[in-house]
């Protein structure tokens, strides 16, 4: 027997139709790539964002078609995700500290129809225009006289331009399946090239529903939430559809992401709850210390994205009085999986208890299931202790990667059921908490951007006088990990440090070159020849990064 209720597909245009019925009036700040500070609403997002709808409506696109952005935090963006997902196209975000070669490959694979870009990256988005040749639509996110007369990107118009031919008048979005795709997002946080996660309209809202329980992000609409987070991140953890579900006041940072600008953002914003990688407090914690600065209306901050450090942790809470709320979870998992926020029974523990549980990557968010598992896939105890490899499954994780890349990335129990495995491992306690202890994937984290580790021991192959190359992570006060490069050189060859880090220079993104080469004789080598990365670690344990 079937229910009878309503049915409705979840689909992302009810979020801002909802935001300008009941929330017009609330607040979307936003510094901008010129610096100054834009001050619109929702329900001026609502409206621009149907005149988006109505301006890719006109380029006769098909329903699926991908429309990227390489965008900062910004209110643009934001009209950008309800106009291009309400109408049923897809919106890719680009990540724009990429190497050029690396975003023209990503473009290319995700066959990508439009592209929108802020003028920051006007630069980049030259340098790649004449390989991207799905690209039919260049828009440059600025007012129609900041456009340059002579980009040399063919078609190319402004964006003000572009959807103020088109009214804001009542639009019919358009009703559709609410599983069929609403935007997508690439990572290199596997091996190979890079894969996407492909969301869907309901594990969209599903995951807005989820993240903005009290006990996950808690948001509401008495909250000032200032995603430090890229949107091009993740769509930044989602705070942009849970923003609109609740009808919050959003503030975007735009480029400006040092101590200072991020601490004045706040304090004239009366921002309540902030969201970003350690390295983003790493530089607002230091501005304030240098400057003994307050925080007047800060309560929480969202730490995720790579593990917080307890001393951070600390300084939130006992200098500054701000709940640090330390999230786990990933780019295949849209991406919340784990909270930590503190049990009933918990708020009782001494301090040190309490913040023995704070450094936990949290439990489960309803919505996510997990589990640790054994090499053979049998589940462990939840006993704080055993660890494992972490599984997670639930409706706002990946199924596959984007055109099935790479196979069937699940492991299936006896029932039959898909799990994704996350390449963490972990421990769960009794109480549910799980604590991430090590990373089975090969790649390396810094300041929240992943680098792969092969790509790194690519290049320094291809120098004539490397044998073997292993790329590990050290851990980094500022940018939480950076890589080296560990180097057997050829008998007889010669290369220096400083000529192999050169032989990096225009081969990938600056910040993915290695820190240091260390040569060594051997690199220590498993049954089957693969790398030992474990042991190689162990015996560099004595090793200190270059500090310059
Ligand atoms: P991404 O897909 O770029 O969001 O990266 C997801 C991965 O980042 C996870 O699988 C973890 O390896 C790592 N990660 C995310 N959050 C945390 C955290 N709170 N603590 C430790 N590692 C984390």
């Amino acid at each position: 027997m079937l229910g009878q209720m309503q049915s409705q597909p979840l689909l992302i245009s009810a979020l801002i139709v909802h935001a300008e019925r009941h929330h017009a009036s609330g607040e979307i700040i936003s510094r901008r790539v010129e610096g100054d500070i834009h001050r619109s609403s929702w329900g001026q997002v609502a409206r621009r964002a149907r005149q988006v709808a109505r301006a890719i409506d006109a380029t006769g696109l098909p329903f699926g078609s991908r429309v990227a952005t390489l965008a900062w935090n910004g209110y643009r963006h934001l009209e950008l995700y309800f106009g291009v997902s309400g109408t049923g196209r897809v919106l890719h975000t680009l990540n724009p500290r990429l190497h050029p070669e690396q975003l023209v490959w990503i473009v290319n694979h995700a066959e990508d129809s439009a592209l929108c870009f802020d003028m920051t990256f006007l630069p980049l988005v030259q340098a790649v225009a004449a390989k991207c040749p799905t690209v039919k639509h260049w828009v440059a996110l600025c007012d129609a006289d900041k456009l340059p007369a002579d980009s040399g990107i063919p078609g190319l118009t402004s964006y003000e331009a572009w959807i103020g031919g088109h009214s804001d008048a009542a639009y019919n979005w358009p009703e559709f399946d609410e599983n069929s795709a609403s935007s997508m997002c690439y990572t290199s946080g596997t091996t190979g090239n890079p894969k996407a996660a492909l969301y869907s309209h309901r594990s969209t809202l599903l995951h807005a529903y989820g993240a903005a329980l009290p006990d996950a992000l808690g948001c509401s609409a008495r909250d000032s939430i200032l995603p430090v987070v890229p949107m091009f991140h993740v769509n930044a953890w989602g705070l942009p559809y849970s923003a609109a579900a609740v009808g919050c006041k959003l503030v975007f940072p735009g480029p400006a992401l040092d101590g200072k600008s991020v601490y004045e953002l706040i304090e004239n914003e009366k921002v309540t709850m902030a969201a970003g990688v350690p390295t983003v407090w790493q530089m607002l914690l230091g501005h304030m210390q240098q400057n003994n600065l307050r925080f007047s209306t800060l309560k929480r901050t969202v730490i995720g994205g790579s593990a917080c450090p307890p001393a951070m942790i600390n300084a939130f809470n006992d200098t500054y009085g701000v709940e640090v709320l330390h999230a786990w979870g990933m780019t295949e998992m849209s991406p919340l999986g784990t909270v930590c926020t503190l049990k009933n029974a918990q708020t009782q523990l001494p301090p040190e208890e309490q913040l023995k549980v704070r450094l936990k990557q949290g439990r489960a968010v309803y919505g996510v299931d997990m589990k640790i598992v054994d090499d053979e896939g049998r589940e462990l105890p939840w006993d704080g202790k055993s660890f494992g490899d972490l599984l997670v499954r639930g409706p706002w994780i990946i199924a596959s990667y984007y055109k099935g890349e790479g196979g069937d990335p699940l492991r299936y129990d006896e029932h039959g059921k898909g799990w994704f495995p996350t390449g963490d491992v972990a421990t769960i306690d009794p109480d549910g908490f799980m604590q991430i202890t090590d990373r089975s994937k090969d790649v390396i984290k810094s300041g929240g951007e992943w680098i792969s580790s092969i790509d790194v021991e690519n290049i320094a192959m291809a120098h004539p006088a490397v044998a073997m190359a292993a790329c590990i992570g050290m851990k980094h006060p500022k940018w939480d990990e950076r890589p080296i490069v560990v180097v057997v050189k050829k008998p007889g060859a010669s290369v220096t440090r400083e000529e192999l880090l050169a032989f990096y220079e225009g081969k990938t993104a600056k910040w993915q070159i290695p820190d240091d080469v260390v040569f060594v004789d051997a690199i220590p080598l498993g049954a089957t020849g693969k790398m030992q990365k474990m042991t190689l670690r162990q015996q560099l344990k004595d090793y200190a990064l270059p500090t310059a």
